[in-house]
């Protein structure tokens, strides 16, 4: 069971590939960011020299990948990937490094969780192509410097905050990717039914965009199942009442929130009063890391206003009682 169904299960990651854009007007939603890409890659081809580093942030499951991935093939160069926490070490990143072809892509995902070390080894790569590598130690160590094919970081992260400023500011474009609308959604539905041979009416489309909690990869994972859920069940082709038996049955509630959502709002409201609450006191009392919470459970809930963000912590809004079924006391005594 998925709990943080942002999060990348095997299985996600399956269909996340099958289901990809390919080129940049293939992508949905995120007009902007795409237009901005759009002039870069244009001007890139123009002028023979690589893209920029891009830096993109955002909470999981809204492109950060999808866009790294989609940028090569607009330029028609290749891309190697890894993750922060794979490289520990400065050596871990030199195979990379070493493989570079002129004017390739580097994606780094989960950026922020890269070592310091391994932070400070990069950052003469990014700006001039270069790395200096210590070779022996003590009295004989000595620096040599290696030339790098000029190649473009594309880094992904879900806390821009976690990243140290010199990092940051090494990226030539900074691209926050937001929640998606229910129409975005849908049409993301539409196409991923089509890629997938699947019949689904209108209606049925926009009730699980409205289901997905803002989020593509949620909701691709909704359409895998309703689509399941349509074959077992019925000609296969998903109708309003398939989808909401489908969805009701994998108990995934009509306003898009999952168990970890409304978990947290329960916590808020039943042990905290509904707030203000520091995002530590949830996370110990939830027994969930305190990044999870608030890179990954409270972007969505402070975006539809179920919890507002004060000086002194996290406030349950009357949405946010009234979605899990509490009453708001008035006069602040409950
Ligand atoms: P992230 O890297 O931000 O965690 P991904 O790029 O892996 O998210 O996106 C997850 C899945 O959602 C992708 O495989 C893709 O199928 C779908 N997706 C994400 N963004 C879009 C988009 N803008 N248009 C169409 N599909 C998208």
């Amino acid at each position: 069971e998925t709990i943080i169904s942002g999060t990348t299960e095997p299985d996600d990651r399956k269909r996340d590939a099958a289901l990809r854009p390919k080129l940049l007007r293939e992508v949905i939603g995120q007009k902007k960011v795409a237009q901005r890409l759009g002039i870069a890659v244009n001007a890139s081809r123009k002028t023979k020299e690589p893209l920029g580093h891009i830096l993109f942030d955002g909470p999981p499951g809204l492109g950060k990948t999808t866009f790294a991935t989609v940028l090569p093939n607009e330029l028609g160069t290749s891309i190697q990937m890894t993750s922060g926490p794979a490289l520990s070490k400065q050596a871990d990143l030199l195979p990379y490094l070493t493989n570079l072809e002129e004017g390739s892509i580097l994606f780094i995902d989960e950026i922020h969780r890269m070592p310091r070390v391994v932070e400070e080894f990069i950052y003469p790569a990014m700006e001039d192509f270069r790395i200096d590598l210590v070779l022996g130690d003590g009295v004989n160590a000595r620096t040599i410097s290696m030339n790098l094919k000029r190649f473009t970081l594309i880094g992904a992260t879900t806390r821009s905050g976690m990243l140290s400023s010199p990092m940051r500011d090494r990226f030539k474009m900074q691209e926050h990717l937001d929640f998606y609308t229910i129409n975005e959604l849908a049409e993301i539905v539409r196409v991923n039914a089509r890629k997938l041979d699947t019949k689904i009416s209108e209606e049925a489309a926009l009730e699980l965009a409205r289901r997905s909690r803002g989020t593509p990869r949620i909701a691709n994972s909704r359409l895998s199942w309703v689509r399941n859920f349509a074959i077992s069940e019925a000609d296969g082709s998903i109708s309003m009442e398939i989808a909401r038996r489908a969805l009701d049955m994998a108990e995934v509630d009509s306003e898009g929130l999952d168990k970890q959502d409304r978990r947290y709002l329960e916590t808020l409201i039943d042990v905290f009063g509904g707030g203000p609450t520091g995002v530590e006191a949830m996370a110990a009392t939830m027994n969930i890391p305190s990044d999870t919470l608030s890179d990954e459970v409270e972007p969505f809930l402070l975006r539809e206003q179920y919890i507002v963000r004060t000086p002194r912590g996290r406030l349950a809004t009357q949405k946010g009682f009234l979605v899990v079924g509490r009453k708001q006391s008035t006069d602040g005594s409950s």
